[in-house]
């Protein structure tokens, strides 16, 4: 439409009443131009209103359908390259619950349990996006962060700020990671075995986070209610 836009500026400046009748009469004279009508046409809105039913349906719909073609699928392709800004801030939910996990899940998160070495879930995925906490959707760790460590669970060198807590594991000598939203248990850090400049390994499990692509929204944060009743 822009092109043809273009095009019927000529005959506004021509007519003189495109800007008393607004865009709509403007377009109307442009339409009687277009078909090769002159000056005598812009005299009342009736004659203009009769020609353009005759005149109009020659010319738009075929200009207008193409552009819209093209309009669909510029927004088509637009969409599957585009990347959401991850870092910006989360939504919050409120809820009494948090997301449901399978067993498998829940022994890992709830019971601090630990998955398999393993060459499969996250461990070697190179997909661009977020990781969140499965149990509570809070952003953990970013693909960017990640590296192949070959140890058999997914490593990242860095965490989100603020996104994971360290405590001391029960066994009194490695450093339990957990999010810091829900407390789910997301594996170990190690630090100082020099496999990244930031000489950290996040050792995470694969069945406590779900990756969000780059070209998706994330989910919004889910927070308890009882949490914050406890807070007021
Ligand atoms: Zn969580």
């Amino acid at each position: 439409m822009s092109r043809f836009f273009a095009t019927i500026k000529r005959p506004r400046s021509i007519f003189g009443h495109g800007a008393r009748w607004g865009c709509g009469i403007a377009a109307i004279a442009a339409l009687g131009w277009f078909i090769g009508v002159d000056e005598k046409l812009s005299a009342t809105p009736l004659e203009l209103d009769g020609l353009t039913l005759v005149a109009a349906p020659s010319e738009q719909p075929d200009d207008e359908s193409s552009e819209s073609t093209n309009q669909d699928a510029k927004s088509v392709s637009d969409k599957k390259t585009e990347k959401i800004d991850h870092t910006k801030k989360q939504e919050v939910k409120w809820v009494d619950k948090y997301n449901p996990l399978s067993q498998a899940a829940a022994y890992v998160l709830k019971r601090k349990g630990t998955q398999p070495r393993s060459n499969g879930g996250y461990t070697n995925t190179t997909d661009k996006g977020t990781y969140v906490c499965r149990q509570c959707n809070a952003k953990l760790y970013y693909s960017t962060d990640k590296f192949k460590s070959h140890c058999g669970w997914p490593s990242f060198d860095d965490e989100i700020d603020g996104a994971v807590k360290r405590h001391l594991d029960a066994d009194g000598y490695r450093v339990e990671i957990v999010c810091a939203n829900c407390d789910g248990h997301l594996g170990h850090v190690f630090e100082g075995e020099q496999l990244t400049e930031k000489n950290t390994r996040h050792c995470v499990n694969t069945i406590s986070m779900v990756l969000v692509p780059a070209d998706e929204p994330l989910p919004p944060v889910l927070k308890l209610e009882k949490k914050r009743n406890k807070d007021k």
